[in-house]
This record gives C-alpha cells, sequence and structure tokens, in this order.
C-alpha cells in the first residue's frame, strides 16, 4: 500500500500539518483542495488535508484492524484513495467534497520519515544479531517476515534511544535533566508501570516538568488530553516539533547512562543472542539523526534487548507472540555450523525413532525421532521404507529423491539431513510436525487470510528458489505442503522432482504416470513437458486450496473432465471470501500456454506486494 501510495502525486510522506498547509496556500486554498501525508502518530495511517474557506482542515485516515481505511467514525473503505474517491462525491461529515489534488511541486518526492530512514538498517541489524543469520538467510527472513519486523521494531524502537531511560523514579529522573547543559527543553521519557505507562520529564528553567502518558484500551499513547500516538518515538517526534499543551518543545535529548536501564520485564539470560542487538545500532545509526548521541569507546551492549517471545505493548502482540520462522530449529540448514560436518549418511547409533506414525505412504511410514548432531540435537522426521518391500524400484525412488533433496537448501524447503542404511533404508528429514496445509485448514478454520497469504507466500518464496536452482517440482499441492508452525510452510515431497538442463528448462516425462491430473498444467498432460511454469500452474491450484481451507479441487470431478473444463477455457471459481487480487493471482497462473504464464519470479513479487500490504 505505502509502495503504491508513494507514486499518487498529491501524496506527501510524512510532513507535518504546518506544511501541509503552506502547501495548500502556495496552490491557492481553493475550497475542496487536498493532499495526502503520512500520518505522524498512528502506524499505516494517513492524513488528509483539505482547505476551505481561507481555512484548513486535517482528517486522519486510520489504517483499522481489519486492513480497512477510514477517517475515524467514518465509513471503511479499501484503501486511503478510496477513502479520497467517496469523499469526492459523499461529504459524509467532511467541511466539504474534495475537489482538487493539490500534487507535489515538480521534483518533490514524498517526504521520508526519520524513523522510516532508519526502519532499513535498524530490522536488518536486528535480524542479524537476534538469529545470528547473514546471506541469503538473512534476506530470506526479512522478506518472509518484513511486517512483523516492522512492527516490532517500531512498537519497539524507543528502548534504544538515549532519551528512554527505563524504570527510574521520578526522583531519580531530576538529577538526569538537572545535572549537565541544563538546555531548556533537555528531556527523558521513563517508564512508570508495567502496563504501558510513562512519563516525559522535561527541563523547564532549571525546574523538571513530569507529564504522565497513559495507554488506552485500544493501545495508544497520550499525555492527558493530548494527541494519541502508537509509538513513543512518534510522541517524541511530534512534541520536538511543536509544544501543543507542554509549556515548551523537547529540545535535547538527555543520555542515558550507558548500561543503566531497567525495563519491566525479566532480562535475557546474559547469553541470548538478542542482546547487544540495537544497542550498536543506537551507537552507531541512531547517533547520526540524534543530537548530541556519540559512540562512547567501550560501551557495553543493554540487557533490554527486544526479545520476540514477550508480549509487548498492545498493539504489537500479534507480532510479539508468535514465533517467526527463524525462531524454529529449522530455518536454518543443520549444517550452516561449520562445526557441524556435512554428510549425506547418518549414524544409525546417533539417530532415536519414537513411537507413533507421523504419517505413512506407498514406501512405508514416517516416524518421529532425534538425531544427535556433534553440537546439537535435531527432532527430525524418519521416512522408512517397507523392509518386505519386494519391488526394488520403490527403494530406487526413495534413494532419487534423497538426491534431489540433497541438492536443496531453503528455509521454505524440507531438507534433507541424511540417508540412513540400517534395519530399513531410511530417509532423515528436517520436522514439520503440524503436517500437511490442506489438513491444518481443514481443522483450523479461524485461521485469517492474513495468515494463509503469508503461507502461501512462503511457498512461493521455496518455489523461486527451486525455479533459480533449475528443479522442477511436479507435484506441488497443499498436501505437499507441511507446517513447522502456524506461521511457517516448508515444500516437500520431492518424489517426482525433476532437475532440468538449463538451456532446455523442461522435463519430459516418457509416459503418463499416476498422475496428480487435477494440479498439472495442459502441457504435461498433453505433451509430457514439464517446466517450473507447470509449477506455477500447480501454484495457483495449491492457493486455491489454502484459501477454500483445504477443499479438494474440482470437487467431484473426474480427471478428464477437468481437462475438458480447463481446454473450453473455464478456470475454478474464486473461494468464498478469497481476497479478488489473490484470485486474480491464481487465474494468471492458470494462463494456458505455457510461454505466458508468470514464472515464480514474477508470482512471487505480486504475492509478497499484496502480502505486506495486508499485514502492515
Ligand atoms: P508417496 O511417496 O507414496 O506419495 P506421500 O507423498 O504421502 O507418499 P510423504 O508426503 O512424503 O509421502 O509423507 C507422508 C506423510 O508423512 C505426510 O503427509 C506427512 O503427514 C508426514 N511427513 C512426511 N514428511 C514429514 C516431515 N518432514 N515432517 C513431518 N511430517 C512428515
Amino acid at each position: 500500500m505505502a509502495d503504491k501510495v508513494n507514486t499518487l502525486p498529491f501524496f506527501y510522506g510524512n510532513i507535518t500539518r504546518e506544511e501541509a498547509e503552506d502547501y495548500l496556500r502556495q496552490t491557492g486554498m481553493t475550497n475542496g483542495l487536498y493532499l495526502l501525508r503520512q500520518s505522524r502518530n498512528y502506524l499505516g495511517g494517513f492524513a488528509l488535508s483539505v482547505s476551505h474557506s481561507g481555512r484548513c482542515y486535517h482528517y486522519t485516515i486510520e489504517r483499522e484492524p481489519n486492513e480497512t481505511f477510514a477517517i475515524a467514525g467514518g465509513k471503511s473503505h479499501r484503501t486511503p484513495v478510496d477513502v479520497i474517491d467517496y469523499h469526492s462525491q459523499e461529504m459524509d461529515g467532511l467541511v466539504c467534497l474534495l475537489k482538487k489534488p493539490c500534487n507535489r511541486p515538480k521534483n518533490m518526492q514524498p517526504k521520508v520519515g526519520r524513523f522510516e530512514d532508519l526502519k532499513e538498517k535498524l530490522i536488518r541489524e536486528y535480524v542479524k544479531q537476534t538469529w545470528n543469520l547473514q546471506g541469503a538467510a538473512l534476506e530470506q527472513a526479512i522478506i518472509s517476515q518484513r511486517p512483523q519486523l516492522e512492527k516490532l521494531i517500531a512498537t519497539t524502537a524507543h528502548e534504544k534511544m538515549p532519551w528512554f531511560h527505563g524504570t527510574i523514579t521520578r526522583e531519580g529522573s531530576e538529577p538526569r535533566l538537572q545535572n549537565g547543559s541544563r538546555t531548556n527543553g533537555r528531556f527523558l521519557i521513563r517508564q512508570r508501570d508495567q502496563n504501558g505507562s510513562y512519563a516525559l520529564c522535561l527541563l523547564h528553567e532549571g525546574q523538571v516538568m513530569h507529564y504522565r502518558i497513559d495507554r488506552d484500551s485500544a493501545g495508544k499513547l497520550s499525555i492527558p488530553d493530548g494527541k494519541k500516538f502508537d509509538t513513543l518515538w512518534q510522541l517524541v517526534e511530534h512534541y520536538s516539533y511543536k509544544p501543543d499543551g507542554l509549556l515548551r518543545v523537547l529540545t535535547e535529548p538527555c543520555q542515558r547512562p550507558d548500561g543503566d536501564i531497567a525495563i519491566g520485564r525479566p532480562p535475557l539470560p546474559r547469553d541470548h543472542p538478542a542482546l547487544g542487538v540495537l544497542q550498536n545500532a543506537a551507537d552507531g545509526i541512531l547517533s547520526k539523526f540524534i543530537p548530541g548521541r556519540k559512540k562512547r569507546p567501550g560501551s557495553r551492549p543493554s540487557v533490554t534487548d527486544l526479545n520476540p517471545y514477550e508480549t509487548r505493548v498492545p498493539n504489537n502482540q500479534a507480532a510479539s507472540k508468535e514465533a517467526m520462522p527463524m525462531d524454529t530449529e529449522v530455518y536454518e540448514s543443520p549444517y550452516a555450523d561449520p562445526d557441524e560436518l556435512r554428510s549425506s549418511t547418518v549414524d544409525r547409533n546417533q539417530l532415536f525413532l519414537e513411537d507413533g506414525e507421523l504419517g505413512s505412504g506407498n514406501f512405508g511410514t514416517v516416524m518421529k525421532g532425534i538425531y544427535k548432531m556433534r553440537k546439537t540435537e535435531k527432532p527430525v522426521a524418519v521416512k522408512v521404507l517397507k523392509n518386505d518391500d519386494n519391488n526394488p524400484s520403490v527403494r530406487e525412488e526413495m534413494l532419487r529423491e534423497a538426491n534431489v533433496m540433497q541438492q536443496l537448501d531453503n528455509p521454505y524447503i524440507v531438507r534433507m539431513i541424511g540417508i540412513c542404511e540400517a534395519e530399513n533404508l531410511m530417509l532423515v528429514m528436517e520436522l514439520a510436525e503440524l503436517g500437511p496445509l490442506n489438513k491444518f485448514l481443514q481443522k483450523n478454520k479461524q485461521t485469517t487470510v492474513k495468515n494463509i497469504t503469508e503461507l502461501v507466500h512462503q511457498v512461493c518464496m521455496g518455489m523461486k528458489y527451486l525455479e533459480e536452482h533449475n528443479f522442477v517440482h511436479r507435484d506441488l499441492a497443499a498436501r505437499n505442503v507441511l507446517l513447522v508452525t502456524q506461521h511457517y510452510a516448508k515444500i516437500s515431497d520431492f518424489g517426482l522432482s525433476k532437475a532440468v538442463a538449463e538451456e532446455q528448462n523442461y522435463y519430459k516425462a516418457k509416459g503418463h504416470g499416476k498422475w496428480p491430473v487435477k494440479w498439472y498444467a495442459p502441457e504435461c498432460i498433453n505433451y509430457f513437458k514439464f517446466s517450473s511454469k507447470s509449477d506455477v500452474w500447480s501454484f495457483g491450484v495449491l492457493m486455491w486450496e489454502a484459501y477454500s481451507f483445504g477443499q479438494k479441487p474440482y470437487k467431484g470431478m473426474k480427471g478428464n473432465d477437468v481437462m475438458q473444463m480447463i481446454e473450453s477455457g473455464q478456470r475454478m471459481d474464486s473461494p468464498a471470501n478469497c481476497p479478488p487480487e489473490m484470485y486474480d493471482l491464481m487465474r494468471t497462473c492458470w494462463t494456458y500456454k505455457a510461454d505466458e504464464r508468470p514464472a515464480f519470479t514474477v508470482v512471487e513479487p505480486r504475492l509478497r506486494e499484496y502480502y505486506y500490504d495486508t499485514a502492515q
């Protein structure tokens, strides 16, 4: 959304109310002249500034919890542009109809807020240090979890600000402000209790003023009767440019003594990787925009760094409670640690199988187990080949599957840990305990569309990786996507997968096999031709399964009828309540001609854009 809004000629980005009024004035202040800007107090919200009868009026467009936009108390719309379109027809509470956009002056780009500027660096630094990731693993983590990471950073960034002094008392705060420069407007924020209430302490003519900052039931922060904000840093930014009820504006942040910070929640263990995460950023990056902030030699990391497991402020709860893929044991390759020697064979003595099956197939059963590696123990899924199998081709199939899996290493693909030749032939894999996506959704109908989009996007990231590495999956379906958690999906079942030559880029099957016809593109069935483009077709069917909560595609139809239906140009209807953007994408995946069908490199960014829009 933000990206699309950015291209609107009448969107000004992070400008103040006064700047908006200046632009309206410069453009003539005609009745109904309007511009759109980013909200400086609500995350993901906007503000609409309108001129009428020589005055300016400002309306907040809030992003509502169900991803719609509305002027407070007004009608909900899908986008801020829809809000504007609506109010160009209906006043509905506005001072006048919106008549004419006030476009940005030539060569002016929407203004980027100081925090927006920092955000990228903060996110990167946070992911790098919290999960100790680098390279592709780091990039994939940021892409797949950006909305959650942005929320986490936005709502906790104050903890890294030098003006945030943690849970010090009123008495404790005063000498901190009074010692040193004694500049009017010197300020700090302290935490008053653990219910999200703070105090803004401000130096005025040598005296310290204490303003309460309370949190309302919706999680918004405000000084009594003051403007409401989603985050403390927005509040500080606001009162740094205008007093708005305070005795004076905030000028100079009172530096928190290094390492001396307490926040009302338990500190992390000393060796927690999150320690020190953003202190470096605070020392390095933040110093660039907070006057007077300097890196002190030998400064220690604080013990209050972000911990994704903890419950935080109310408007961040969703982001902080859910484990992210990077929190699990199967995000990085088991061999990412150089001390774990990579080997495609698993020592039977180090493999411990548990009772009970995870699943079964033609080949035998899938068991849960533990594999003791050099440094760690991994929970694993073990595909155990039936011993009494007098069909050698099943063994060959399993070895072929292992051979493909061994060449793949991506967070959104079930990795093979190794092959074990013992009482049976066993394929040891990463464990994805919540099982197949279709079954999960059948049982969990309350799963949100946002959650489904998150999972489908992860599958698409895994498929983009396969496409880039010239592998075709050939059995992509919701039953072959396994869940590690409700927010983490991995592609599995490489039994039919093939490596394809880069120049030819398709696999030609020798004949018709036992095929999942309902997932197959026309060229697979008509010409036995399999490529990443035919995987894209299957991905469209997988999307349909996901948004219909695990229903069977082409229900009740025989394979032949499905083929006829496709040949006649018909496609499945949209699942009930499926977002139109996602149905549109499925239809694109079902483009008849493979050449005209988009590749995963095209599908993934489209899906990503929609996912970010809805999840922000
Ligand atoms: P076939 O090879 O005959 O087509 P299949 O495709 O059903 O068999 P799999 O999908 O590989 O075989 O495995 C069967 C079931 O075992 C899965 O549906 C799933 O429930 C479980 N399973 C497989 N791999 C894992 C895993 N890595 N983690 C957790 N469960 C798994």
